[in-house]
């Protein structure tokens, strides 16, 4: 170990068990509490010169974590908002460590409108934008104006305009090529100050007035999410856990042959299937093995009863993944980040 002291608020040996939301088992090395920004900077200088690697995260609600952990994990707990305002648009410039349902209900509780379809997406405001948060045709990306990011080799600050983070379905740089270089530390969001919003997917109208205010819709898109999904404190889970496939019209047109009710929308000139619809049509809602199963409301998601690792989780992703293959064709993709060992199933 090198001469650059431990920081005292990094610890040894921690479970993750309270930070990840499938409430899998395992250790971090290395833990910390992010809540002053001067405290990362402290924890990168130690872990770089000990060539201990890093790993950020926030709630845990989309990880899936498969073994201990070798490396220094930092929870960000940065927290704050500030607002500023111009004729049209309001900016909102949130810490990473916020919730991003407080950040949401912040925004309609003052008219802000622009994210009340992302109401009750559980996690941190500054892990949205490394999976471009979606639900109900919305996505963090369309209100994103940028991200403030910690660089890892050089301890610098800066703000990257949105536009430059790759962002696409369920992904950006922050997945794949920034993954080992930028920590988040805020994001600012541009919201409208006219009202709009957006209720023309999923049924969400239903229910609603012609013209809905912003309350109306949020209030909406929470009555929806809690009737659909486990609630996280009683049932592990990271929400959907594969993403919807996106097929070519030629892929989508052999599928339809087979399955005439197959659920799919129209998506930038290809089409994005249902996962959750082909998972239920091949038997799989509800059942359980192992500890694990498939919810009994929702097929896309996968609920932890009882097990403290992750095993016969994978197991049952692989055989559900065969199956789909089998059936319609199509190679499902998880959505959950996974970190740890991979066990052998
Ligand atoms: C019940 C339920 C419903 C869900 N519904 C949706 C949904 O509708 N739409 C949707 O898109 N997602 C959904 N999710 C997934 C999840 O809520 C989001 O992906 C959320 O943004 C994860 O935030 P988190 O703070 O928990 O991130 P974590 O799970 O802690 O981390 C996820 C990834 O981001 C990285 N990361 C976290 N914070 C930072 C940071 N500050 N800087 C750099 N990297 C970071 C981590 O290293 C990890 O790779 C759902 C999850 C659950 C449990």
């Amino acid at each position: 170990m090198s001469q650059i002291v431990k920081p005292d608020f990094i610890q040894e040996y921690v479970s993750l068990k309270p930070h990840n939301s499938f409430r899998f088992d395992a250790t971090a090395r290395f833990y910390g509490q992010i809540t002053h920004l001067y405290q990362l900077d402290l924890a990168v200088k130690w872990a770089n010169a000990n060539r201990v690697s890093i790993c950020m995260l926030g709630e845990g609600s989309n990880l899936l974590l498969t073994g201990d952990l070798d490396a220094l994990v930092l929870i960000n707990n940065l927290k704050g908002i500030a607002l500023s305002r111009s004729e049209n648009f309001a900016e909102l410039t949130v810490s990473a460590g916020e919730s991003w349902h407080q950040v949401v209900t912040y925004a309609v509780d003052n008219s802000f409108a622009g994210i009340e379809n992302l109401a009750l997406i559980p996690g941190s405001a500054g892990a949205a934008p490394v999976q471009n948060i979606g639900a109900y045709g919305v996505e963090v990306k369309d209100t994103l104006a940028r991200v403030q990011v910690f660089d890892r080799s050089s301890g610098e600050l800066l703000w990257i305009d949105a536009k430059e983070c790759g962002f696409a379905y369920r992904d950006s740089h922050f997945k794949g090529i920034w993954a080992d270089k930028y920590f988040i530390t805020a994001i600012c969001l541009k919201l409208n100050l006219d009202c709009q919003v957006k209720v023309s997917y999923g049924g969400l109208a239903e229910g609603l007035p012609s013209q809905p205010s912003i309350k109306q819709v949020f209030d909406r898109v929470c009555e929806v999410r809690t009737a659909k999904l486990p609630d996280l404190k009683m049932i592990g889970n990271a929400g959907s856990f594969f993403k919807n496939p996106i097929v070519t019209n030629d892929e989508y047109q052999k599928i339809h042959q087979s399955y005439p009710d197959l659920v799919a929308f129209a998506f930038e000139g290809r089409w994005k299937l249902a996962a959750g619809w082909m998972i239920d049509k091949a038997g799989w809602k509800g059942v359980s093995q192992d500890g694990v199963g498939v919810y009994e409301k929702q097929a896309l998601c996968l609920v932890n009863h009882s097990t403290d690792r992750a095993d016969s989780l994978l197991k049952l992703e692989q055989d559900i993944k065969l199956d789909i293959k089998q059936k319609f064709g199509v190679v499902l993709e998880r959505e959950p980040v996974q970190l740890g060992k991979v066990p052998l199933i």
